[in-house]
């Protein structure tokens, strides 16, 4: 699939990515972007030293009307803390300031600029969403090696034994865990001469690894897909008409996202609820869908009880829905460990978590939550992560992506650009 994916942003879609297309935004935004790249350039040139903080490295590279239109509050409401409080190394070397006679000459031209970064094209399985992706690659695994809705409760580290709520335990020679390593370090029983150090690593995990909760609501649609929406993918939203910072068509990614035409369905709710009462009768379709993403942090409190209602009122604000369309289907999870944060503390927390894990219990903790480092703690990333780790459990080969997320970043959007 082309990636289509746009930033709503003064009631308007800006492409991505925005700083590209300050042309469509109204003229004292265009001055504003370009007096702050200006700035910003001139910052570099001068600058001794290097951004330590996320704001910094935005300042120093974007200029402050960037920051302050899409950067700040994007951020804020992607990771919910500020970007004050966190840490600029997890953007990695390779990222490049954009290019002002770009900007310039595309805002002069009203022109708007293509696609770009490492996702231009994706696939995506035609059925069973993403999670067909790894219900495939567990088919091809050895069934009498995998169980099933158990839970770890502890780990004793120096007896290698896993224990788990139903009373059962395994035996390891190494443990390749994707527990968060909060978890695992708090659950983890150690000799009483490690006990400094265990305490050493569980004010690691407090003191210093930080993270947010994500809440992902969906939203089924009765009617044809308006043109409106056409053949966008995914939205960004910086701005404080709706609470969530991303949208997805995902009907747009396979037609078997929602059901087919010919299913009966009753309306739950108009989008505005003030259109009317449903009648309670079960009608065709077709259908399309929306899927939200809502953070929330101490730093930034989400009301759950009305969370629903505001995210169907910030897609009619934002023009996603209209308030006369017909609601068939919601859906509201939260994942407490939604993003892992790249917090100002959280490189030195995990000097101090990962390796002695590895050296004193042969634990590998890995994954989005294992390894704690957001840069690698996508799906493909944290598929790495795991075949690697396995590889250094047999055979003690070094881990790229863990150990080096710049470059196997810079590879792959490299190898993508080759194409
Ligand atoms: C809102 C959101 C959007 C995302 N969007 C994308 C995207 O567009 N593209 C992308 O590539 N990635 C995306 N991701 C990231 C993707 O979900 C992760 O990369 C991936 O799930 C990480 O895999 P993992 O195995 O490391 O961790 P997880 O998928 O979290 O798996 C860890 C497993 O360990 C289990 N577990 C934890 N504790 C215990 C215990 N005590 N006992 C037993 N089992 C335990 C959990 O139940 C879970 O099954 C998104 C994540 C979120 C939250």
């Amino acid at each position: 699939m082309q990636r289509v994916s746009y930033v709503r942003s003064f009631n308007t879609w800006v492409p991505y990515p925005y700083q590209n297309n300050i042309s469509v935004l109204p003229v004292a935004q265009q001055i504003a972007c370009i007096e702050g790249m200006i700035d910003a350039q001139e910052e570099r040139i001068r600058a001794k030293d290097t951004p330590q903080t996320f704001d910094q490295w935005i300042i120093r590279m974007m200029g402050k009307g960037l920051a302050d239109l899409f950067m700040r509050p994007y951020n804020f409401k992607v990771w919910a803390y500020p970007t004050t409080a966190m840490q600029c190394k997890w953007l990695g070397e390779r990222v490049a300031a954009p290019s002002l006679k770009l900007v310039v000459s595309n805002t002069l031209q009203r022109k708007t600029a293509g696609n770009w970064g490492p996702n231009a094209t994706f696939k995506f399985p035609a059925y069973g969403g993403t999670g067909g992706i790894w219900k495939a690659v567990a088919k091809t695994l050895p069934k009498e090696k995998l169980q099933f809705n158990k839970k770890v409760v502890s780990v004793d580290g120096p007896g290698h034994k896993v224990h788990l709520d139903d009373g059962g335990s395994i035996e390891y020679k190494h443990l390749i865990s994707t527990m968060a390593v909060d978890y695992l370090v708090e659950n983890l029983k150690v000799d009483n001469g490690d006990a400094a150090l265990h305490k050493k690593m569980l004010a690691a995990t407090k003191e210093g690894l930080l993270f947010s909760s994500t809440h992902v609501i969906g939203i089924g649609i009765r009617g044809e897909l308006p043109p409106r929406i056409g053949d966008k993918c995914w939205l960004y939203f910086p701005e404080d008409d709706c609470p969530f910072y991303r949208a997805t068509v995902f009907s747009n990614y396979s037609p078997n996202n929602c059901p087919q035409a010919d299913v009966k369905l009753k309306t739950i709710q108009y989008a505005d609820p003030s259109t009317g009462k449903p009648s309670g009768e079960a009608e065709g379709g077709p259908y399309w869908s929306l899927m939200m993403e809502v953070s929330e942090s101490d730093a930034k409190p989400v009301n759950a009880a009305t969370l629903l209602a505001d995210t169907i009122k910030g897609c009619v604000a934002t023009e996603l829905c209209k308030g006369t369309d017909q609601i068939v289907s919601l859906y509201h999870r939260k994942f407490v460990q939604g993003y892992p944060t790249p917090s100002l503390g959280r490189d030195a927390a995990l000097a101090d978590l990962l390796p002695p894990l590895q050296e004193k219990w042969d634990i590998l903790s890995r994954g989005r939550f294992g390894s704690w480092k957001y840069e690698v703690g996508n799906q493909d990333h944290s598929f790495e992560l795991g075949v690697e780790a396995v590889d250094r459990a047999l055979y003690g080969s070094p881990e790229i992506t863990l150990d080096s997320p710049d470059y196997v970043n810079g590879r792959r959007n490299t190898e993508r650009r080759l194409k």
